[in-house]
């Protein structure tokens, strides 16, 4: 019983500790970075703790989950609708301001008898830093 207890206990603290990570950071971390982060003050989580947590508090809809076309799941404090775009160079993900598609599943054309829940839309190319230093670091 008292095991039980102490393991639910743990579980919350590693699960309040995730979530303020990613909230702290305000970008859009994998989970590999979340587990960096962690590590720093709590060497003792594992990366398969972090993984549980992210994709569980993904679920709840307490952070979003992004795939990204090239990488890992990102994870995103703002769960609200919005999108992203990614810089093809050093893969840097930031919030793109638009009106967002109200409605866009209900215009796919769906011949395949699926059941949309939504998208990812990710946009494509160079950020700031990138351009400035010349495109790609090819070195
Ligand atoms: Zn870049
Ligand atoms: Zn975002």
């Amino acid at each position: 019983m008292n095991q039980s207890r102490m393991c639910k206990t743990r579980n919350t603290v590693q699960r309040a500790l995730i979530l303020e990570t990613v909230r702290d950071l305000k970008s859009h971390v994998s989970a590999d970075e979340v587990h960096a982060i962690v590590s720093r003050t709590h060497p003792t989580i594992s990366r398969g703790t972090v993984y549980r947590n992210l994709s569980k508090l993904a679920q709840e809809g307490v952070i979003a989950k992004h795939s990204m076309p090239n990488g890992p799941d990102r994870f995103d404090y703002n769960v609200s609708n919005h999108y992203h775009a990614v810089c093809e160079n050093c893969g840097k993900i930031v919030d793109i301001e638009m009106s967002c598609l109200d409605g866009i599943e209900n215009k796919v054309d769906n011949t395949h008898g699926y059941s949309l829940s939504g998208f990812d839309l990710v946009f494509k190319g160079l950020c700031p830093d990138c351009m400035a230093k010349g495109g790609k670091d090819n070195g």
